[in-house]
């Protein structure tokens, strides 16, 4: 019980920090079989997991281990008895479909129906069923997409289509629109259904075409009843990408097929997608999701407990939901933190434990202010705060102004408007391109990098 429960915060620590696919298809069904202090056995379905643990996320495992209490001296995993060593990819369905008939899927998807091909091991649902509406908690901020994703689930392909969800990190879009699929296989388990990050989608195309298999891929695509795609905005700027996009988005809105759609900010501040798709988004129903407010964070926190048999004093959930206040997504993992670190020691949550382990005020301070970030970054390049938010366009004062606003949404995902408001700017689109500019520059350029690494260590102080 003890191990299934440091196991359960490991992993919930360890998928916010890889992507999501590759958490699906090396940490799902892996369990922690026994630790001590020299030893820590993780069970894993077959070799090529054990494989892929050992070679790429074994200093991963251990440093999550380690931040939940446990530090053993190596890792070793076993592979789960009664296990077949197949390859991972084959543990997945290959289609979409969940029914049994294959005569139907080898009608509609031709020959990726039959054999798994190099491209096969992405064809896959990609549902994960612990995202449900019952564990959504709803409250202001996402009541609207969340009866629009109900009224979708209900009565797929007919209102909203395509329905887009859009809003910062961590605020629940991928949850919903995952309840969605969801529901709708619970109703009619042969519906089929994919979910898919564009990232993903992204990824198969360019598989597709290394293998010749375009055609393959379009068909595939062209044949769900329900197409799901996170985070859309990644295909903006790849041509061939947002043309395939197209075709397929046309294909199933013809066919009165449900596509659902999210994204991190509305289709128009996606600068580089194609009008023809931006168009086509807003043909349905287009939804702001924000983060809920306090109330809806405190019943989150409360409700996550209680699935863990967890029983938290208010100041702990207040304490969790006020210093957590622009993503859920790390609300919870704080939450589980807190849990593990508690049920190892037997010890009881409580304020003093939530403060002094989360440690969240060094961290991410609930002082940091838009104000203290702009006021730092302008004492960092030395130049006058009215210069920064003046309307001066020197390349000295230029250059400082764009990496106020990208701190201003990396630190505290403020909206672009907001940002561009901060700043003293009447157009958001300003913000926009500001934010995407430092993004791109700061990979390429080292003085960029240290700047803001600069600015954020004197922040965090
Ligand atoms: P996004 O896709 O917007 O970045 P996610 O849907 O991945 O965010 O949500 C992040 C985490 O927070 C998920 O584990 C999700 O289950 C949880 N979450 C977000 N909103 C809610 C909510 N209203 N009720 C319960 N859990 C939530
Ligand atoms: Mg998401």
């Amino acid at each position: 019980m003890q191990e299934s429960g440091l196991w359960q915060a490991v992993l919930g620590e360890i998928e916010l920090s890889i992507s999501r696919g590759n958490f699906v298809t090396w940490f799902k069904n892996t369990t922690l079989a026994s630790y001590d202090n020299q030893t820590a056995v993780i069970t894993v379905k077959n070799i090529f997991v054990k494989q892929q643990l050992e070679k790429k996320y074994g200093e991963l495992i251990s440093e999550t281990l380690k931040k939940n209490g446990i530090n053993p001296v190596q890792i070793n995993y076993k592979i789960a008895s009664g296990s077949s060593v197949s390859r991972p990819e084959n543990d997945e369905p290959v289609l979409v479909t969940q029914s049994s008939d294959p005569g139907r899927r080898s009608s509609s998807t031709g020959t990726i129906a039959k054999t798994p091909s190099a491209l096969s091991h992405s064809y896959r649902q990609g549902l994960n069923e612990r995202y449900t509406f019952e564990n959504f908690i709803v409250g202001s901020g996402n009541e609207l997409a969340f009866a629009a994703c109900q009224s979708i689930a209900a009565n797929p392909g007919h209102k909203y289509n395509p329905l887009l969800l859009y809003g910062g990190v961590g605020i629940g879009k991928t949850h919903l629109i995952q309840a969605v699929g969801n529901a709708i296989l619970l109703n009619n388990p042969d519906a089929r259904i994919l979910y898919i990050s564009s990232e993903q989608f992204v990824q198969e195309l360019v598989d597709a075409i290394r293998f010749k298999k375009t055609a393959d891929f379009a068909s595939y695509y062209r044949t769900t009843d329900v197409l799901i795609v996170d985070d859309v905005q990644f295909i903006a700027g790849k041509e061939k990408m947002q043309e395939e996009f197209f075709h397929t988005f046309n294909a199933l809105h013809q066919a009165n097929k449900q596509i659902i759609l999210t994204s991190d900010r509305p289709p128009r501040d996606i600068t580089t997608l194609e009008d023809r798709l931006r168009s086509r988004f807003a043909w349905g129903m287009s939804i702001d999701m924000q983060i809920p407010d306090f109330e809806t964070r405190c019943a989150i926190v409360q409700t996550k407990a209680h699935t863990q048999d967890m029983e938290l004093p208010n100041d702990v959930v207040e304490y969790l939901a006020n210093n957590i206040q622009t993503n859920i997504r790390e609300l919870e993992g704080a939450l589980n933190q807190l849990l593990a670190f508690c049920e190892m020691r037997a010890l009881e949550p409580n304020i003093g434990i939530a403060t002094s382990l989360l440690g969240i005020a060094k961290t991410r301070p609930k002082h940091l202010s838009a104000k203290q970030i702009i006021e730092r970054t302008a004492r960092h390049f030395q130049i006058p705060l009215e210069d920064i938010l003046g309307p001066k366009r020197d390349k000295d004062i230029v250059v400082p102004r764009q990496i106020a606003m990208y701190m201003l949404r990396s630190e505290l995902h403020l909206s672009f408007p907001k940002i561009a408001r901060e700043l003293g700017r009447k157009d958001h689109t300003t913000a926009i391109h500001s934010v995407e500019k430092i993004e791109k520059e700061s990979r390429l350029d080292g003085d960029i990098r240290a700047a803001i690494t600069e600015i954020k260590e004197r922040l965090y102080a």
